[in-house]
């Protein structure tokens, strides 16, 4: 078991920065997930600290060593890829005993060691087999096992969802949550999937451009985004973002008008609300604007409206029904805002 500490962290390639000083402590048996869009350095970061990728700056410590030196196969951590890493010439049990062998466990612990593995991921019926004739949800199983076989201080794990079906990701992020949750051994996940980051996570690391955004629990960072790129990132839909003006705690802009809101900034900003803390209003709205689209998703319905140029997504009950082109007036608490400073997009309020 191990705490990660991630000081001052940066990665350069001549002027590109692909990292930029990352400070992070992760917990022991924490679950860490890192969370992006494509080429914001989830990757790199990962990287560095497996080994695979030298640090430009920084140092990296796994429980009470400072690892920057060592090689990846002296830091004691698992590593599990979306491209499941397997040899296809072995069999399920060779593949999973296979990290015994190199890392020169006495063989009497080998197979009592593969075997609990495998029933913690459900192999047991395909361990003669080879990985060409597994399907992928147990190919990316064998991988799990290989990894925990090992009982390394942490695990690292890239994308391992995301050659899944989508009903395979569904039932294998819950095995590996409840694989976190019967081993507790600190683990960091690489996703740009925020439901994932949002199931998984103890805590949330999402990243722009090389830059830590935001750290903090799921609901932290649903709750109170730091900026308009962690509010546009996370949800489904994300946060509603309008730009307009603020004075005297009122937000305005074409087709939007809320009272009562905290702040005590005047002029441009951008307000921000989810679409389920909007519901019909029953006289005047806070927002009254053209339907543009409805959208039956089963338990509710989700109606767009254009509003100072922005579409916005408004979550209703299940059973309303209205036309596109219909005016429909919305009521928006004002305790559900968020006022976000327009030119920086960092949160006011
Ligand atoms: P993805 O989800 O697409 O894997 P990511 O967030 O993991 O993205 P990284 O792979 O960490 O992103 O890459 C971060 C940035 O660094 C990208 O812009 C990438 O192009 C750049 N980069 C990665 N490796 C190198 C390299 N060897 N040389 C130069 N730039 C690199």
């Amino acid at each position: 078991m191990a705490q990660i500490r991630l000081k001052n962290i940066s990665k350069r390639w001549n002027n590109f920065v692909g990292v930029d000083n990352f400070n992070l402590d992760i917990a022991d048996r924490e679950f860490l997930v890192l969370l992006g869009p494509s080429g914001c350095g989830k990757t790199t970061t990962m990287r560095m600290i497996a080994g695979l990728e030298d640090i430009t700056e920084g140092e990296i410590w796994i429980g009470d060593r400072m690892v920057n030196k060592l090689e990846p196969k002296d830091r004691d951590i698992s590593m599990v890829f979306q491209s499941y890493g397997l040899y296809p010439n072995m069999t399920v049990y060779e593949n999973i005993r296979f990290p015994l062998k190199v890392r020169k466990v006495p063989q009497d612990q080998h197979h009592e060691r593969v075997m609990k593995a495998a029933a913690m991921v459900e192999l047991e019926p395909f361990l003669e087999r080879r990985p060409a004739a597994l399907s992928g949800g147990q190919r990316q199983r064998v991988a799990l096992a290989r990894a925990i076989v090992r009982e390394p201080n942490a695990f690292l794990m890239d994308e391992p969802l995301s050659n899944l079906d989508a009903k395979l990701r569904v039932s294998t992020r819950a095995q590996i949550k409840n694989l976190h949750h019967t081993l507790k051994t600190t683990t960091i996940y690489v996703t740009h999937d925020q439901i994932e980051a949002m199931t998984l996570a103890d805590r949330v690391v999402v990243m722009n451009k090389g830059l830590v955004q935001q750290v903090g629990t799921p609901m932290e960072i649903y709750d109170r985004p730091a900026n308009t790129f962690v509010a546009g990132f996370i949800g489904s839909p994300a946060m509603n973002l309008v730009p307009g003006s603020v004075e005297n705690g009122v937000f305005t802009a074409q087709g939007i008008r809320i009272e009562g809101l905290p702040s005590t900034t005047k002029g441009p900003v951008t307000l921000g609300f989810r679409a389920e803390d909007a519901t019909l209003a029953q006289g005047q709205g806070q927002i009254e604007a053209p339907i543009y689209s409805v959208e039956l998703l089963g338990e509710a319905t989700m109606l767009s409206m254009r509003v100072a140029g922005e579409l916005v997504s408004i979550k209703v009950a299940k059973d309303y029904r209205a036309e596109i082109g219909e005016t429909a007036a919305i009521a928006i608490p004002a305790a559900a805002c968020h006022l976000f400073d327009q030119s920086t997009g960092t949160r006011i309020g």
